[in-house]
């Protein structure tokens, strides 16, 4: 897990809202911003890794990203699960739903915070004004699947 601690996030703050800006999947480059493979990490990995920034090839945000979920064609176009991956298959559709960023374990803890606190309602308020509308049918379908399975 990168820096538990929190950091000052003023010192990255605008170009962190750049990339939170910019309609493309943003947990890669929100990576690079991170601090990089840090010992307290809980992967059991024997070779000195600290300070990496790569990408772990976990597949957290290929799982939680919600167009992958809603067009699961997009998924079978690729066995790799890395933010490379993300970029290729789901590329300018992204939703900017931010969700990739908080599975992924390279993001530092002050990446997902600033998320959290300063972006959710933005996210929100835009995705609930895509539903009804009548060019995103596939977001009206699962939002009805995901209700009649509650
Ligand atoms: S839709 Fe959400 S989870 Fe998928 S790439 Fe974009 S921000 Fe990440
Ligand atoms: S969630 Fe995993 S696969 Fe995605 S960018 Fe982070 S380390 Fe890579």
């Amino acid at each position: 897990m990168p820096l538990r601690i929190q950091q000052d996030v003023k010192e990255i703050e605008g170009v962190l809202n750049e990339i939170l800006n910019t309609l493309r999947p943003p947990v890669g480059r929100c990576r690079l911003l991170s601090s990089g493979f840090n010992p307290g990490h809980a992967l059991n990995i024997t070779e000195d890794i600290s300070g990496h920034k790569e990408c772990l090839a976990c597949g957290n945000c290929v799982d939680i990203c919600p167009i992958l979920v809603r067009e699961p064609s997009r998924r079978e176009k690729t066995e790799q699960r890395t933010s490379m991956a993300l970029e290729s298959i789901v590329g300018e559709d992204c939703d900017l739903c931010d969700a990739c960023i908080l599975a992924c374990p390279q993001v530092d803890t002050t990446i997902k915070n600033y998320v959290v606190n300063h972006r959710m309602i933005e996210v929100m308020s835009r995705l609930e004004k895509r539903i009804g509308d009548e060019d995103e049918p596939d977001l009206d379908l699962f939002l009805e699947e995901a209700l009649s399975q509650a």
